[in-house]
């Protein structure tokens, strides 16, 4: 463990003590109401910050600036290699404030500073960057038609108009930028709005948007709680809801649309991926990708790999290696050296994780390591190893979101028999195949009901790979090229010659 507080920078320390106002229509703008919420750093249980606590009426005034923005030929008729100029700007201004953001991400977070860095920060860049190659390459076809005489038919994509974004607490400024980039590259305008937890780096990230040289509007931020959100979803001059958080607040969402104006929604939902072991399987790889599989965020990660199905000739070894690798990490405050772990978001979920693991114990479940929290002012759960479990156990079907590990054994070389047990859950995020066997790996990975597989890896990703859910993971896709489809409408046009 390694509790002890190291501050942050001093930059760091200027922007948390700043009057953080919410981004509308190109200005910093308090709530309507006045109010205030506090930003808590999840490693101390301090608060750190306050921001503004945005209601239905601050959202009202931001869909009217959204939708402004969206009218104005300043952006409706900007050209796309223009869009592309401001997008591969704003990744400059990200990078050259990389420093300050990965503090920001750590202090609200708790996530290691390294991290923020490499992995947040990093690839949030490089999405940005593949994303600002995209505008002048959305482009209709050409269409041969059937219907009598001569005719020239073609489609044309077209923004989908206002999008509200609505992003969870666990990769507050990686989920922004997934959703923002494409968003903005395709011609739409968009309010972001973060989780009530973590709202510092998205603030931040408007303010670069505007220097980049976004026109005012087409990137607004309102902070707040779920009704925020709530309001979002059922505005009705909105046009879509894109969304990354809970199933339970996904639903809500789709229905709210529904109940107003059948507003697009995409989805990015929770999983309870399941990580296959093969008997050949590198073991030493194998543990080390289990332990990154689940202890990585605190296991506060969608793909985490929070279900392993190791086979009866490997199983004590995978339980006790995983075990030994969950004892080794150096559990602590995200700003000291060499922390591989940081806390949950907060003490809500801190009770959510530590009495769903309690449930599973009750059930029958054993705790090889782990179980408990790690008493401290920050929210700490012990990285858990659970064994001894049933296919029907809450801990294996429901999502914790923690650091608990849930292994159980199969006995059948059958890979049908094997795909059915990993594919029997609501979810279908991600899973993993261990396997020094090609042939038996690419099988299994076409029998998987899910929207990324790993082969010999866990965590598999990329800004051109599309990333989503089958089942109640999700609709549609982000990153890659599948993305646009959430944001662009088709429009069939034609014409007798
Ligand atoms: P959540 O409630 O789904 O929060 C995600 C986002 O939705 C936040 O910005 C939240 O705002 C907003 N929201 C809440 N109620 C809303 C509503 N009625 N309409 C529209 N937006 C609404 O997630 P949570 O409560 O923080 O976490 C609960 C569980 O969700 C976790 O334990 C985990 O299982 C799952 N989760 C999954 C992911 C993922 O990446 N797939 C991420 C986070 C959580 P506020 O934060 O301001 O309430
Ligand atoms: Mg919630």
């Amino acid at each position: 463990m390694n509790l002890q507080l190291r501050s942050p920078s001093s930059a760091t320390g200027e922007f948390l003590a700043r009057r953080h106002g919410m981004m509308i229509g190109g200005e910093w703008k308090q709530a309507v109401s006045g109010q205030l919420c506090d930003v808590i750093d999840p490693g101390s249980g301090k608060i750190v910050a306050q921001v503004p606590n945005g209601s239905a009426e601050d959202v009202d005034i931001a869909v009217r600036a959204a939708r402004g923005a969206f009218e104005n030929p300043s952006w409706r008729a900007m050209k796309p290699n223009e869009r592309s100029k401001l997008l591969w700007r704003f990744a400059d201004l990200i990078e050259a404030n990389l420093d300050l953001l990965a503090e920001i991400e750590t202090v609200n977070n708790g996530m290691p500073l390294p991290v923020a860095k490499v992995g947040h920060l990093a690839s949030s860049i490089d999405l940005i960057r593949y994303t600002a190659g995209w505008p002048t390459k959305l482009t209709g076809e050409t269409i041969p038609v059937s219907a009598p005489g001569e005719w020239h038919a073609y489609t044309l994509r077209d923004p989908i108009g206002v999008v509200c974004q609505i992003v969870p607490w666990n990769g507050p400024l990686m989920m922004a930028v997934w959703k923002i980039a494409p968003a903005l590259a395709a011609g739409c305008t968009v309010i972001l709005k973060p989780a009530e937890q973590t709202p510092l780096s998205a603030l931040l990230l408007a303010e670069l948007a505007l220097e980049a040289g976004f026109p005012k509007g087409v990137f607004n931020v309102v902070t707040g709680g779920g009704s925020v959100g709530a309001a979002m979803a059922s505005h009705p001059d909105v046009d879509k809801i894109a969304f990354t958080g809970s199933t339970q607040v996904g639903r809500a969402i789709v229905t709210a649309s529904a109940a107003s104006n059948l507003k697009r929604v995409s989805l990015e939902l929770g999983g309870k991926s399941p990580v296959i072991i093969f008997p050949d399987a590198d073991l030493e790889s194998a543990i080390s990708g289990v332990a990154a599989g689940i202890f990585s965020g605190a296991g506060q990660i969608c793909t985490a790999g929070s279900r392993v199905y190791a086979h009866r000739d490997v199983f004590d070894r995978i339980v006790e290696g995983v075990a030994t690798a969950a004892e080794a990490l150096n559990v602590g405050y995200g700003f000291n050296e060499g922390v591989q772990m940081g806390p949950l978001i907060s003490s809500a979920h801190l009770d959510r994780v530590s009495s769903m693991t309690n449930a599973g114990v009750r059930e029958g479940a054993t705790v090889v390591t782990g179980g408990e929290q790690i008493s401290s002012e920050g929210y700490f759960y012990k990285p858990t190893v659970l064994a001894s479990l049933r296919p029907d156990m809450s801990v294996v079907k429901e999502e914790i979101f923690g650091p608990v590990l849930s292994v159980l054994r199969y006995d059948d070389d059958d890979l049908d028999r094997i795909a059915t047990e990993a594919n029997s859950s609501v979810y279908g995020l991600a899973a993993s195949i261990w396997t020094r066997d090609f042939k038996v790996a690419h099988k299994m990975a076409a029998r998987i009901r899910a929207g990324t597989i790993g082969i010999n890896r866990h965590f598999v990703g990329d800004s051109a790979l599309p990333f989503g859910g089958f089942r109640q993971s999700g609709w549609g896709r982000e990153r890659g090229r599948e993305v646009f489809d959430s944001y662009l409408e088709t429009k069939s046009i034609a014409s007798p010659l």
